[in-house]
């Protein structure tokens, strides 16, 4: 019997109809290739792998790695990697085109989905649970409360849709929150270059690190006012004002 680790955020989901709507709204098909983060005890691996052409099973815990190469040692189209995916180069591993899926651990939920809006493999979409309340943020129009950097960050690189609710009830252990699974599909040609992204990226982590100032003050050193009220018309305001698209505008300017 495995047990659970909390520092690695292991709720296992136990519950085979919301796996089967999962599986139901990722609808994968015998062609694709998948990562899965965070595997677990293979919730989500066991009826994928059949389904699919190849899989690939990033899982930090050892033990649980071991037992998922014990349980798929006839399947020749998977590997596990036992690896901390925040510190692996997934370049190495990912030269095709990838579907992405993941019951994500909590804990690293954010930096999973910064590393993988950095990083360079070719991306066809992402299915990923969430704790709710982030999924509400990331999802979150400009001007509501639960707008912030994360939500810019990802709406301005992937078309953002929120698929459903998960009770607590459905994990083991029982996670305190509720949970909710998205589909991130990225956008193309989002950005001029690499130098727009990043000064894309500079001004919104400038902007909403102290997101009670206007940002005519927060990035007067960043980008003249001219500018800012070129685009936005009216310096005078916050950061949760602005959609995606009016930082990915001003960062032409930086
Ligand atoms: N996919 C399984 C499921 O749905 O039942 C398990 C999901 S559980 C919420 C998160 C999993 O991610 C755990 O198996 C945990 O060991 C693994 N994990 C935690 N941190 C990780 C990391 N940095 N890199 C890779 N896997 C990680």
């Amino acid at each position: 019997m495995h047990k659970h680790k909390k520092s690695l955020s292991q709720n296992f989901l136990i519950d085979k109809n919301v796996i089967i709507k999962i599986l139901d709204r990722v609808s994968p098909s015998n062609s694709d290739f998948f990562l899965e983060i965070g595997p677990g005890d293979g919730a989500l691996t066991y009826p994928l792998i059949d389904k699919i052409s190849k899989l690939i099973v990033i899982e930090k815990d050892q033990a649980l790695s071991v037992k998922l190469s014990d349980m798929f040692s006839k399947n020749n189209n998977i590997t596990v990697i036992n690896h901390d995916v925040l510190k692996i180069d997934l370049n190495k591993y990912i030269k095709d085109r990838v579907r992405v899926i993941g019951n994500l651990p909590y804990n690293v939920a954010t930096e999973i989905i910064f590393l993988l809006l950095d990083s360079k493999i070719i991306i066809q979409d992402i299915h990923i649970m969430l704790q709710k309340e982030m999924v509400d943020r990331i999802s979150a129009p400009p001007g509501n409360k639960q707008y912030g950097r994360i939500s810019v960050m990802v709406q301005a690189n992937y078309e953002v849709k929120k698929l459903f609710d998960i009770s607590p009830n459905v994990f083991e252990p029982k996670p305190k929150v509720w949970s909710s699974y998205m589909r991130l599909i990225p956008k193309k040609k989002v950005f001029i270059d690499e130098t727009h992204k990043e000064n894309f990226r500079k001004l919104v982590t400038l902007a909403f690190l102290s997101r009670r100032k206007m940002i005519k003050t927060s990035l007067k050193d960043s980008i003249s006012l001219n500018e800012i009220h070129h685009i936005i018309g009216d310096e005078k305001i916050r950061p949760e004002q602005l959609s995606y698209n009016q930082f990915i505008e001003m960062a032409k300017y930086v």
